[in-house]
């Protein structure tokens, strides 16, 4: 099945770690919105077929968007595409945002999962990454989402914060697993060239946590999580009750998807897509009725994909799979590839032939990876 992405690419701020395409400029976004409806048209035909479960909402702030805006994109969706009986909706919020009234018209547009940008309950951290909420405001939103009947709830946190010691991410994560959130998306703060961290590191008025704190931290996330019910589904995806995020699943189990908006990309199978990083940019290609960059997926990119993103999960890569769609020999190139890192107990051949990374792989995977990879 497919999913259908939204780029919303407007913030308030900008937040110090954040290298995702959005503006912070007041616009009107009448614009936005006409666009996307027309893209929506253009591009109808990308996927294969046109039945789709998952629609998400990404940003920039998708929250910052009204209801009766929502409303038209997901209009243009419905009647261009079949929107399965069992789909799921994801709308990305930031908890300044929301109140009980706006919750209810998300929820009232079928939006039936929401993702939070908690990042932190600790006020000293949320200031030091120019997030515009505060702890109690975090907290109240997640339980605002829940009485506004939200069912299935995500939230984002951050560690490896400057200055975050294993007191404090611990106390995150027992105030994260308190609320009634059905799964976590954490990741860790990583510096990126041109983000206002890059001056503060430049500047030395940060400094990054050492890779024992790292490593120490990441441990805790997966220890903490799976003792309150959360099962680690993803490298940085934790989830309560099954309540998997049926569209990221895709981006890890070779789905289909279609992007839309400034920044976005899309795949179908064959080809993969990417619209330019620049609003203006966007409209013109939009008004000029262009097709997006894009590039064919050759044998090598598939094969490396495969391993990268089935090995991010949990269930890991299956032999047949693998088998099916490349042959017996690169299956055992790749084995032959992994096989210091069997060694090492990093990464482990499970029943069904199926190569998993351990407990002490996860936190080395990108550098294991690239060790798999064919070039
Ligand atoms: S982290 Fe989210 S809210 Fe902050 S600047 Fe980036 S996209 Fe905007």
């Amino acid at each position: 099945m497919n999913g259908i992405y939204i780029h919303v690419p407007f913030c308030l701020s900008k937040c110090g770690y954040c290298d995702f395409y959005s503006i912070t400029r007041t616009i009107d976004k009448r614009r936005y919105i006409e666009s996307i409806v027309k893209e929506i048209v253009l591009r109808s035909d990308y996927l294969i077929d046109n039945k789709i479960d998952t629609i998400y909402f990404g940003g920039g702030t998708p929250s910052l968007l009204k209801a009766d805006q929502l409303k038209t994109i997901l209009d243009a969706l419905k009647e261009y595409f079949l929107v399965e009986p069992e789909h799921e909706i994801t709308l990305e919020a930031n908890p300044d945002d929301l109140s009980p009234p706006i919750l209810e018209s998300f929820r009232a547009l079928g939006i039936n999962r929401i993702s939070i940008g908690i990042q932190s309950f600790d006020d000293g951290h949320l200031q030091l990454m120019n997030r515009r909420h505060n702890a109690t405001q975090a907290v109240n939103t997640v339980l605002q989402a829940h009485q506004a009947g939200f069912e299935r709830i995500s939230i984002d946190l951050i560690y490896g914060i400057p200055g975050m010691s294993s007191e404090s991410w611990n106390s995150n994560l027992l105030q994260a697993v308190s609320l009634p959130i059905g799964h976590i998306s954490s990741y860790h703060l990583s510096i990126e060239p041109g983000t206002p961290f890059d001056q503060y590191r430049k500047r030395g008025r940060i400094k990054e946590v050492t890779e024992n704190e790292s490593v120490d931290q990441y441990y805790s996330l997966i220890k903490h999580l799976a003792e309150h019910g959360f099962e680690m589904y993803e490298i940085s995806n934790f989830a309560r009750r099954g309540e998997y995020s049926k569209h990221n699943l895709k981006y890890w189990q070779g789905g289909q998807y279609l992007g839309l908006g400034p920044s976005a990309h899309s795949y179908n199978g064959k080809q993969r897509h990417w619209n330019p990083r620049s609003l203006f940019r966007y409209y013109e290609m939009i008004e000029q009725n262009k097709q997006p960059e894009g590039e064919e997926i050759d044998l090598l990119t598939a094969r490396n994909e495969l391993v990268m993103t089935r090995l991010r999960t949990t269930w890991g890569l299956k032999q047949e799979e693998m088998v099916e769609l490349f042959g017996m020999e690169e299956w055992n190139r790749l084995l032959a590839a992994a096989e210091p890192f069997m060694r090492s107990g990093d990464l482990q051949l499970i029943e069904n032939n199926q190569l998993i990374f351990n407990k002490t792989g996860w936190f080395r995977s990108d550098g294991i990876l690239t060790r798999i990879f064919r070039f």
